[in-house]
This record gives structure tokens, sequence and C-alpha cells, in this order.
């Protein structure tokens, strides 16, 4: 099938709720996808910072195929070799811990959310969650309610209720918004979808701070930023800090569904048999391939790649920005990156697209880039190409 006929049969048969661009994808290698007309795209966006090693990385696939061959599922009534390696392979690298997997971000986050208000209600009956303006957490009701924008609440009302949101890098609003039902404090460490917002470097230390002062959880979400996107293997490693609960998902799969909840050992001795589960969760074949992404992003140095050619971007965009008098601002770490725009991001991603390189646009004015971190610096200035190009040309024509 060719572009035009998938997405006629797509659009005949599916719930419209995604904005879809009008082609579809058949095979990736690197850092490139092919579409069913045979075109070749530079990839930026990584199917939401999910393909963050590439398409199509051979230990990835090799975890894949010896896995499905052997195993597809057997139930968390079972234990299974992947999942066990796997937990084993996260708390490692967060020290003290225990996780839990799930499918997908937002049932890490829903997950997350269930243990805190667990934990609360064991310390007294506390029960509410604060988070943050410009969040984004998920779309379950759960994680909806989390997420601090309004657009994503809008029809689906009433929400549930114990959840506080606050401006994000406040340390003061936060403080103000804490009272005896507090549970937790659930934070980005760098709002992905929210705009690629970064908090000032202190802002998930003081907030550690400010749990430990009132004995709350500091649950980060490290969805889009964890695996190695932003430099470290965690987001919050650049703060120095341990949070008592992280979430995982996006990339931890290298393309495959799966999420995980982390949690110091000490809280998530409040879940016992019975109390939360998942019949999918650390299906092994997922689990396989998180060990393969875990394997190549130590094997490869593909972090160091990532802190590397990110700044890389980084500084090259900050140069092309000082001749574009649209851009307000470019800034990120590593490979998630935000070049803040005086009008609407959607001409500037069309016209990468038109030269076939994809970004994405978030936050209305936002276009954010989400690089694999296999990026060479090749593949990153041929990028750089196509956007100087876009914003020269989008430049006093989209309007203010
Ligand atoms: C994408 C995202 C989620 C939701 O993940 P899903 O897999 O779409 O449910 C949650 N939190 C953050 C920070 C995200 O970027």
């Amino acid at each position: 099938m060719n572009n035009a006929e998938i997405v006629e049969l797509a659009h005949a048969n599916l719930v419209n709720n995604y904005g879809c661009m009008p082609l579809a994808f058949v095979r990736g290698h690197g850092a490139y996808l092919y579409d069913a007309d045979g075109n070749r795209y530079l990839d930026f966006f990584c199917g939401l910072a999910v393909t963050s090693l590439g398409h199509g990385h051979p230990r990835i696939v090799a975890a894949i195929k010896q896995q499905a061959e052997k195993l597809t599922h057997a139930s968390n009534v079972f234990h299974t070799e992947p999942m066990a390696r796997l937990a084993a392979r996260i708390v490692g690298a967060f020290g003290d811990g225990r996780v839990f997997f799930a499918n997908s971000g937002a049932e890490a986050n829903e997950a997350a959310l269930k243990l805190a208000r667990r934990w609360g209600h064991a310390k007294g009956g506390r029960f509410e969650i604060i988070s943050t303006l410009g969040s984004f957490h998920g779309r379950t009701f759960g994680t909806l309610s989390a997420t601090g924008q309004e657009k994503y609440h809008e029809g689906f009302q009433p929400l549930v209720p114990g959840f506080k949101l606050v401006p994000y890098d406040d340390i003061g609003a936060i403080e103000r918004a804490i009272d005896p039902k507090t549970a937790a404090i659930m934070v980005e460490p760098i709002q992905g979808e929210g705009g690629v917002v970064m908090p000032r470097p202190d802002y998930l230390a003081r907030l550690r701070q400010v749990c430990d002062r009132a004995q709350l959880l500091l649950i980060v979400d490290e969805v889009q930023t964890g695996m190695g996107r932003t430099g470290k293997l965690f987001g919050y490693q650049h703060s120095g800090i341990k949070p008592d609960i992280i979430t995982l998902a996006k990339a931890l799969g290298g393309g495959i569904p799966i999420g995980a909840m982390v949690a110091r050992s000490e809280v998530a001795a409040v879940m016992t048999p019975g109390t939360h589960g998942s019949t999918f969760g650390g299906n092994p074949v997922a689990c396989a391939a998180a060990l393969g992404v875990f394997d190549a992003l130590e094997q490869d140095g593909l972090i160091a790649n990532a802190a590397e050619i990110g700044q890389y971007l980084i500084t090259r965009l900050r140069e092309i920005a000082r001749e574009c008098p649209d851009v307000r601002d470019v800034r990120g770490q590593g490979m998630i990156i935000g070049i803040a725009l005086k009008h609407a991001a959607k001409p500037v991603v069309d016209a990468c697209f038109r030269e076939r390189l994809i970004v994405n646009g978030t936050a209305d004015t936002i276009l954010r880039l989400l690089p694999p971190l296999i990026l060479t610096k090749e593949e990153a200035e041929a990028g750089l190409g196509i956007i100087e190009r876009a914003l020269r040309a989008e430049a006093g024509t989209a309007g203010a």
C-alpha cells in the first residue's frame, strides 16, 4: 500500500483523536525513516522520544527476536528471566528501590500516584498530590488530573479529586500548597510536552528539601527525560538528588511498549500482594528489548554522545537564532531541545517536513527536537541546515 491508500483506510476506521500527518512509515534505519512511497526522512522526533537508539538497532532487534522465539507472555502469576533481569538493571541504576512494570507512561505514573496515596493513607490519611501547571503526566483519569494543562481536561470533568496544581519552578508556591493532607509532589525534571521548560538548576534539590522537611514523597516523572535523553541516564541525576519514586516509559523499550515505576524500597513496601497489577506489565519481549537498550546505552557510549551532540545542536541553534528575530529562546539539555518562536511552530514544522526532516511542535510556539541518541555530527549538520532554512523562510511570513 502507498501513503494515500494507508491514510484513506486509516481515516475510514480509526477514532479521529490524533491530528495525524498524511503519510505512513514502513521502515526505519538508524536516524532515518522511510514512508510508504519510498521517501527518506531524517528523524529528529523519534516517535515522541521513544526510538532513542534509532530505528532497527541491531541489539534491540536481536533481543526481541530471541525472546519472541522463546516466550512472549507468561503473566505476573509467574516469574520470567527478562523481567527479573530488567528490574535488577533498573535498581542498579536507581540505587535502593523496587520496580513495578506497566505498559506506558500513563500507567507508570498511575502506579506512582496509587503508591503515593497508599503510602499517605498509612501515614495518617494523607492523599493529596501536588503537581505543576504546564506539566504532562498522561491521559488516564488519575494522570490527567495531575496534568496541568486545561486543554487536556476539556470535556472530561469531573477529574479525580485530591490533586493541586501550582506554577512550575516555584518553590514558594509548592510550600504554600502543602497542607496536612499532602502526600506527594510530582514533577518532570524538564517539562517536555509543556514546551521544553527548564527549571532553575536547583529546583529539584530544593524540592527534595521541601519533601524531606514535610515528609512528602518526591515523584519525578522521567517518562520523556529518562534513558539518556538529557545526557544522563535519568534527568534528575543532573541535580544530585534521589527521588522517592521515578517513572519511565517512552525510550525504555527502544520502541516496544513498556513502562516502569521505581520506588525506594521502604515506600514500595506499602504495595502488598493484590494491591495493584497489570496483565501485560513486565512482558518478556518488552523487558528483553529494554535490556537491549541498557546494553546499547552502556556499551556504545550513547549517553555521552547524547550529551555531546545535544550540546553541539544547542550551541549551533543559538548561533542560527542570532540571525532569526523570530526565535525567542533556544533551550534544552542533551537531546531534548526547544526552540521558542514568536509565532506558531506549525509552519516551521511543515517547512522542515517538506525538506524531509521530522521535528515536532508543542505548546503552540515551541519547535521541539528529540533526535536519537545515536545521532552523528554529520546527521546533526544535515538537520541544522534544514532547520535554519525553515526558520528563515518562515521569518516574517508567519506573523507575530
Ligand atoms: C509521554 C509522557 C507521559 C505519558 O506517556 P504515555 O506512554 O503516552 O502514556 C507521561 N509523562 C511524560 C513526562 C510524558 O512525556
